[in-house]
């Protein structure tokens, strides 16, 4: 459909052929689903991404959002709401959220496949559906039953938004210091008092109401984190028990003007300027923050799966773009004066960029989906099966936010030089790609806070290593299922990397026994950087056990062919000698970083704690 989003033979392979989602169908919950139904759904939404919009995307960009000062509301480029409404029609709003209540009741791992599509489209765009998907997740799991019934089927169906509403000006990483104020009423509601900066969809015209989940203190309650609560505060307070609606006192008083998604609004938010924003408490009093937490695994995910959907469209265009454009003559033509001019992609530079693309893109996609996958298992199970689909989640989740961020903005960049000076101007979408991933990184927790929940929740304080171990284990499964299928050239060094990482986390344990946090606490970018690229190594390694398997059983009977001759016009073997090309080259060329940050860790260099910000420049101000 379109060859610029996503590759749909992969989603497809990674999905059903490396991660069996389908049989996911075996537990009642998700036995009225089969895999038809799922190939269905993710083709609707390769339509309405590739037709509805991916055409936007540009637009959103160009002509962003408007703020009307005098009204107070901001206006959605024109060719949003179509769109919007067509994929909310469709259910892509809630693909996993609960059927009682307008869901599509499929697993998450689906739910981010389809996804992908419409954050590869336009990802502007896509952050209202996932923040409202994610609001309403909240209500989900926390509202009463009368508050699941007022809000998630308006929600689910897109015709009132969502937001999270955390920031404030003093409180961005440091939520604990939120200052938004919430009075108890007598009625058992609350009166709002504060303001939030920084909202994503806090105020705009593709909905008939938005629906925030604002994080305050209840007056007397303590400070930090845990004298937080949730709320819910309506823009609109729904009509209840013969009262009409009613407008609540919240306003947008500002909006951003941001280096990328431009087509997001991104508010400033006054709650109860006139003393009367009435807001619903959301689970229990004093919980907010850890009722957060909890919705946090599946909003991190969603975040690096636009990064994986942004690296995504950057590739795809970069292909395309390598195959068209015409420069210069093959290495092996340069002294032939007769030669003709050849496409780009036959430069092995080019080929490096797209196959070091290839592999990033494709690797980020198994581990993304594996995540969806480990959260759907997680929650199905409280057997030991359930348990390490947890603790399997607990780690990867802040490798998928963090690593496919990071690596987003590198891809994005490397589709930018592929498509040298066009790529840099406007005349093809690279450079909005790039602008658009960076904010990645930094919302739902920046990246250096998401390598400390790494590092020291989710690895050192875990008791007993647990989510270590089963990490380790199922590395350990993936070297056996190799055995003889894959040359030791690309076991080994990830054999050798599961033992250097033990090494690794040995000495960040001697560091913190001793007391050096800022030892510890200072390398836990780095760590998370080698942890995913050892998750990287392992993906590519299973991905080669799988495709190298399917390729066997279709040149079995190739007597007399050689594989590559005999598959030529067979687009399947096509397809898996691309993927296993793709993670050779990865093991072979890129993992071998793993090895230098694994010693640069180990290095025991004092440099960072002896610097005290005297030796930068700057001053007080
Ligand atoms: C486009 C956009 C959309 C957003 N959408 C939303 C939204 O919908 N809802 C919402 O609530 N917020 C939203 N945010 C806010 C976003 O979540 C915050 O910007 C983010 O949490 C970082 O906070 P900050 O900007 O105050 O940076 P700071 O907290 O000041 O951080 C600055 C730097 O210091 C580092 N740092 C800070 N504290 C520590 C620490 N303890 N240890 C190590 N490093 C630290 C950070 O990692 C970062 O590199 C959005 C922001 C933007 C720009």
């Amino acid at each position: 459909m379109n060859q610029l989003l996503l590759d749909s033979r992969d989603t497809r392979y990674v999905l059903f052929e490396m991660l069996a989602v389908d049989k996911l169908n075996l537990y009642e919950r998700y036995s009225g689903h089969d895999r038809q139904i799922y190939e269905d759904t993710l083709l609707l939404a390769e339509k309405i991404a590739a037709r509805q919009f991916y055409p936007v995307n540009a637009e959103g960009d160009h002509a962003g959002v408007r703020y009307d000062r005098a009204n107070k509301t901001v206006t959605t480029p024109e060719s949003f709401k179509p769109a919007y409404q067509a994929m909310a029609r469709a259910g892509f709003i809630g693909v996993s959220a609960d059927p009682a209540f307008g869901g599509l009741g499929m697993p998450l791992a689906i739910s981010v496949a389809c996804k992908e599509y419409f954050c590869s489209a336009c990802g502007s765009l896509t952050f209202y559906a996932l923040l409202t998907g994610s609001a309403a997740q909240l209500v989900h799991s926390f509202g009463t039953q009368q508050q699941k019934k007022l809000y998630l089927p308006e929600m689910l169906s897109g015709a009132w938004g969502g937001t999270m509403c955390l920031t404030e000006p003093d409180a961005g990483s440091d939520v604990g210091n939120v200052k938004t104020r919430a009075i108890p009423q007598q009625d058992g509601a609350y009166t709002i008092c504060g303001q939030k900066i920084f909202i994503s969809g806090g105020e705009h015209d593709l909905a008939d109401n938005i629906i925030h989940m604002v994080l305050a203190r209840i007056d007397g309650d303590p400070p930090g984190t845990r004298g937080l609560s949730l709320f819910i505060v309506p823009k609109t307070i729904p009509a209840s028990g013969g009262t009409a609606p009613k407008r609540n006192d919240l306003i947008c008083t500002g909006i951003e003007h941001k280096m990328g998604i431009h087509g997001l609004s991104t508010c400033t938010l006054s709650f109860g300027e006139n003393g009367q924003c009435i807001g619903y408490l959301l689970g229990e009093a004093r919980k907010g923050m850890r009722q957060m937490f909890q919705m946090m695994n599946e909003e991190r995910l969603f975040v690096g799966l636009q990064g994986l959907a942004f690296a995504s469209a950057a590739y795809m265009h970069a292909a395309a773009y390598a195959k068209n454009r015409i420069q210069g003559k093959r290495v092996t033509e340069l002294t032939n004066p007769e030669a003709k001019q050849t496409p780009i992609i036959e430069h092995p530079d080019v080929k490096r960029m797209l196959l070091r693309m290839k592999s990033y893109t494709e690797g980020m996609r198994i581990l993304t989906y594996f995540l969806a996958k480990n959260l759907d298992v997680a929650a199905l199970n409280r057997d030991e099966a359930g348990r390490e689909a947890k603790a399997m989640a607990e780690l990867l989740i802040p490798l998928c936010k963090a690593g496919n961020t990071d690596t987003a903005w590198d891809i994005t960049a490397e589709s930018i030089q592929i498509h040298g000076g066009y790529g840099y101007c406007q005349d093809y979408p690279v450079e909005q790609y790039a602008r658009e991933c960076k904010i990645l990184s930094i919302v739902e927790g920046t990246n250096g806070i998401q390598s400390i929940d790494l590092l020291m929740r989710k690895v050192l304080m875990d008791k007993n290593q647990y989510n270590l171990t089963i990490f380790k284990k199922k590395v350990r499964e993936t070297l056996c299922m190799a055995d003889d299928l894959v040359d030791d050239k690309y076991k080994m060094p990830i054999q050798d990397a599961l033992e250097k990482l033990d090494d690794v986390v040995a000495h960040l344990f001697k560091q913190l026994a001793s007391g050096n946090l800022s030892a510890v606490f200072g390398q836990a970018t780095p760590f998370q950087k080698a942890l995913f690229m050892l998750c990287m190594g392992w993906m590519h390694l299973w991905n080669m056990v799988v495709a190298t398997s399917r390729l066997n059983e279709r040149t079995k009977t190739a007597a007399g062919y050689s594989p590559h001759e005999k598959n030529k016009d067979d687009s399947d073997a096509i397809f898996y000698r691309g993927k296993i090309l793709a993670s050779r080259f990865f093991i072979g060329t890129e993992f071998p970083k793993y090895a230098s940050i694994a010693k640069a860790l180990l290095n025991n260099e004092s440099a960072l704690i002896e610097a005290d910000a005297s030796v930068f420049p700057g001053t007080l101000c």
